[in-house]
């Protein structure tokens, strides 16, 4: 069963059309880089797949749920790391993850279990008392991914998560992501403009004004000139 399957779905904003006719699947332990310019619709995606904005057109399931039937059992599958950092910074990165885990229904026991499992995933486990505040922007992304994970999801959405990162910090997250899917098994959804993100063997969505052109094994639809050439002139003509 596909961790995340999508089907046919639109949507506009009044006349605009952000998002014709979508559908593509990712599976457990797939990178899937879900590539597109400025404007292609990748946030507006992400707004349907989180359920801010309600889809009228197609069909959203996560591990066999319905969103739109189920949305509890549904969101219950997915962890999501938004563009805008949402931490609280006056709290240490232990209460971050705690207050994350009292939302989830978790018991305090059960969180703080759960805290020293996912820091220690993200390689952050010595930092779990400091402040977030006095966190740098890479740990706060890791931090951010960490407690996507505290309630197990099967599903792992990122939305451009190394804005604003130096480049040690974008490699070091890009890694820790790849991983959490080759090793756990966990489907990974990442929205992005930039190439040099996406592995070899990952999966690629090429989306470009609200449509899916290519999609394949990064390694695959490279072709001679490269990934960064290719995607350049499949969308050439993005606004920029
Ligand atoms: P991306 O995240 O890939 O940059 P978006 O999903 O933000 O793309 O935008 C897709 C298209 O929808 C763009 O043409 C954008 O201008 C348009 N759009 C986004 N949000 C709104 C909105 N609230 N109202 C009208 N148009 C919008």
């Amino acid at each position: 069963m596909a961790a995340l399957d999508v089907a046919d779905l639109s949507f506009r904003y009044g006349k605009k059309e952000a998002l014709k006719g979508v559908s593509f699947a990712v599976q457990p332990g797939e990178f899937c880089a879900l590539l597109g310019p400025n404007g292609a619709g990748k946030s507006t995606l992400f707004a349907l797949l989180t359920r801010l904005f309600v889809a009228r057109e197609g069909r959203i399931a996560v591990m066999g749920q319905d969103l739109q039937a189920k949305p509890r059992a549904a969101l219950a599958q997915m962890g999501v790391v938004f563009q805008q950092m949402t931490l609280d910074l006056d709290l240490s990165v232990a209460r971050n993850l705690a207050y994350f885990g009292a939302l989830h229904g978790l018991s305090r026991r059960e969180a703080a279990l759960r805290a020293v499992e996912v820091l220690e995933r993200l390689d952050m486990l010595e930092r779990a008392g400091e402040k977030a505040r006095d966190l740098n922007g890479g740990h706060r992304r890791r931090l951010e991914i960490a407690r996507a994970l505290m309630h197990r999801p099967r599903l792992l959405l990122l939305d451009e998560p190394t804005v604003g990162l130096d480049a040690r910090a974008r490699v070091a997250i890009t890694a820790h992501v790849h991983a959490l899917a080759r090793e756990d098994g966990l489907a990974v959804l990442w929205a992005t403009h930039l190439v040099d993100e996406v592995a070899p063997d990952d999966t690629v969505l090429i989306l470009h004004r609200g449509e899916i052109l290519q999609s394949g094994r990064a390694g695959e639809i490279a072709q001679e000139n490269g990934l960064a050439a290719h995607f350049l002139a499949l969308t050439e003509d993005a606004v920029i």
